[in-house]
């Protein structure tokens, strides 16, 4: 926790910003009377405080985008710089940070993956990446796993292959979804990942030939699944997923909104598997969301499509130059502070096997899986029947049981991420070993709430 910062309890100001909150801001993904969002008033580095002065352990890193922090410095910096220096530029002139930030994605991307278009976040990212792939192959059809989440607008609702795509249907009529590997609860029945791999990539197969392959544009996968699961693709299944993209003349797009950016110890989480897609789609830690900003890298060979013919699309704030001021400043802040190698190291000796641990204390835990600093608990009510401890999807009293624990980690004062009968482990890569083994410690005592459903 911050040595430097105390923060005095202030309740007026709590009362005030509550009270604001509750009448005038709209919140995501909400019924608005049933939630009571937590007033922030400060952040430092890996923890923030509430206006009772309560410190939180950030271990969600926000909605897993605060890769570097709350407050970094060099961060708060390169933006109060350039925006001292020239705040906003549209995006058809050319600017030296957007410039800079884009080289120095495309240095770290792989293969020829040597353009970046910018756009606001994730979801347009995405949306942006498929209207290229459509507009190169002159296909429509995009395939996108169940148990995904791509984003917000039309076409990455519908690409998204959880609940939050229900209430938004139909969306962008042209999308089919598969199923991914998931080698601990098998939509194949396989009992190794090596067969998860491959049954995964037959199934794939098949829904390529029966949905036509000469209607697909793309395929678009998380590289690591995200919020569905930190699902960690079986060794040979995204190399598998290539050779079926290039088979069968389809772009593959890496959907690394979450895993860009060092968060499983590489630049992407591609680089773990040796495999280049056609497009990468990135967003949070690229700047670790201090100023929205995400994109998409291209590969020569779509980039060229485009040499004389328009790409139809674009965004006024396409590239900012203070988001991609920070960009540049997380740039400075990785290769100097050896973020990718501290990331790596903490997640191999601190927090798998302290997750294995954890998993051996508990009859509520059934599997712990990830890589780096991005982890998931999956919680049971039986790890003989792997029943889910709460049912998929639930809400309110159902949910109550991943709730509890939930409490009992903020009460303890670690701020979890929970997703059904999950609880993620993703706090910021600059973590201090001490933070982070608190923080864990912290879940393994609160776990002891759910072993009272389990
Ligand atoms: N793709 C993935 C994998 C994500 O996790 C998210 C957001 O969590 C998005 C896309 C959407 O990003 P945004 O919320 O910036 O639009």
């Amino acid at each position: 926790m911050s040595d430097t910062l105390t923060i005095e309890p202030d309740l007026e100001t709590e009362a005030r910003v509550r009270a604001d909150d509750r009448a005038h801001v709209f919140h995501s993904w909400s019924a608005q009377a049933l939630i009571d969002p937590l007033p922030v008033a400060a952040g430092e580095g890996s923890t923030f405080w509430d206006y009772q002065g309560n410190a939180y352990l950030d271990f969600s890193s926000q909605l897993v985008n605060l890769n570097l922090g709350h407050q970094h410095p060099d961060l708060v910096r390169a933006i109060q710089d350039q925006a001292g220096r020239l705040a906003t530029i549209q995006p058809s002139m050319a600017n030296d940070v957007r410039g800079e930030l884009a080289r120095r994605i495309a240095e770290v991307a792989p293969g020829d993956l040597n353009k970046v278009f910018f756009t606001n976040g994730g979801a347009d990212a995405n949306e942006n990446a498929v209207r290229m792939a459509r507009a190169v192959t002159g296909k429509r059809k995009v395939l996108s796993m169940y148990r995904s989440y791509h984003g917000n607008t039309t076409t990455a609702i519908s690409l998204t292959g959880d609940p939050r795509r229900w209430a938004n249907e139909p969306g962008d009529g042209s999308v089919a979804h598969f199923f991914g590997p998931y080698p601990y609860r098998s939509p194949f029945h396989s009992t190794t990942p090596e067969e998860e791999a491959q049954r995964a990539l037959e199934h794939l197969e098949q829904v390529i030939v029966l949905e036509g392959a000469s209607t697909i544009a793309a395929i678009i996968l998380e590289s690591i699944v995200g919020t569905n699961g930190v699902l960690v693709p079986p060794p040979g299944y995204l190399q598998g997923v290539r050779e079926l993209c290039d088979r069968f003349g389809i772009v593959f797009i890496a959907d690394e909104v979450m895993v860009g950016f060092g968060r499983v110890g590489e630049w992407f989480a591609v680089d773990r598997f040796g495999v280049t897609p056609d497009l990468i789609t990135f967003a949070k830690g690229v700047n670790s969301g201090y100023v929205p900003l995400g994109g998409v890298v291209i590969s020569d060979r779509i980039a060229s499509h485009f040499d004389t013919v328009a790409f139809p699309g674009g965004l006024t704030y396409s590239g900012h130059p203070l988001a991609c001021a920070a960009g540049v400043a997380t740039f400075e802040v990785f290769e100097r502070d050896g973020i990718l190698e501290r990331v790596r190291d903490l997640g191999t000796r601190v927090v798998e096997p302290r997750l294995r641990e954890i998993a051996a204390n508990h009859a509520s835990v059934g599997d712990v899986r990830g890589a780096g600093l991005f982890w998931a608990i999956e919680l049971v009510k039986s790890t003989e029947t792997r029943e889910p401890l709460v049912p998929f999807n639930a809400a309110g009293a159902d949910a109550a049981p991943v709730a509890a624990v939930a409490a009992a980690c903020k009460k303890a004062g670690v701020w979890p991420f929970t997703h059904f009968n999950r609880l993620h482990v993703a706090p910021p890569l600059v973590i201090a070993e001490d933070e982070l083994r608190h923080g864990l410690d912290v879940i393994d005592r609160a776990l002891e709430v759910a072993d009272e459903y389990a």
